[in-house]
């Protein structure tokens, strides 16, 4: 079974793919790390995020096992990410990995922004999480706080803003919801309760 999650940042479809993958015993792959980690090394070579041909070459070379996510899930690598996602060249050059993760016979869970549209079009179950921009907000100033970061809550709404009109706008799987993706507002729900709901839609398409 392949569940697809996809959704803007802070949404809570992280926190639930990771969940759902526990609870079904299947493996999980975060697809925002691996822009993040596109962007890394960009980053860490001194390279512009908008060089087409190095941002493939770095997409090229990433190998799963060596991700740091305490790195990679930072503030400034999250913005640095959606910039390198928007390049055609950088989706196509993180396809078939992301596609070979999905074709693992027990099924697989993977949560990101084309994943329902582009990657797995025919996964079983597909789920598009959502939140006001304010929860997301407020969810991802609270996260970035207990990672140590210093963040006002001004600069992480604004942050969520501009990720949400760059990753809606792109003209290269622009963040969609799939046409048979079941919405899952999360934006009164905690973490148990968007579980739960989570899991009820699961079962709900499960043979
Ligand atoms: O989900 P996360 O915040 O880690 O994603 C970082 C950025 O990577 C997103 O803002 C988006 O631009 C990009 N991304 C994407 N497609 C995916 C996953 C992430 O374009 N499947």
């Amino acid at each position: 079974m392949i569940i697809a999650l996809d959704g803007p940042a802070a949404s809570g479809k992280g926190t639930l793919a990771r969940r759902l993958a526990q609870h079904f015993g299947l493996p999980h792959l975060d697809t925002g790390l691996l822009y993040r980690a596109t962007a890394r090394a960009l980053m860490e070579a001194g390279e512009r995020l908008d060089d087409e041909r190095r941002a493939v070459e770095a997409a090229r070379g990433l190998a799963l096992m060596d991700f740091d996510e305490e790195q990679l899930r930072g503030r400034e690598m999250g913005e640095a990410a959606s910039v390198v996602a928007a390049i055609p060249a950088v989706r196509a050059a993180l396809f078939d990995m992301q596609r070979s993760f999905a074709s693992r016979p027990e099924g697989a869970v993977l949560d990101g922004r084309d994943i329902g549209t582009v990657i797995c079009p025919d996964a079983k179950v597909k789920i598009f999480v959502t939140a006001s921009p304010e929860t997301r907000a407020n969810r991802r100033a609270l996260e970035l706080a207990r990672r140590g970061e210093k963040v006002n809550y001004a600069d992480v709404l604004e942050d969520i803003r501009k990720r949400d009109e760059r990753d809606s706008h792109r003209s290269s799987a622009p963040l969609l919801a799939a046409k048979d993706a079941v919405m899952l507002d999360t934006s009164a729900l905690d973490i148990e309760g968007a579980f739960a709901a989570a899991l009820a839609i699961v079962m709900g398409k499960k043979p």
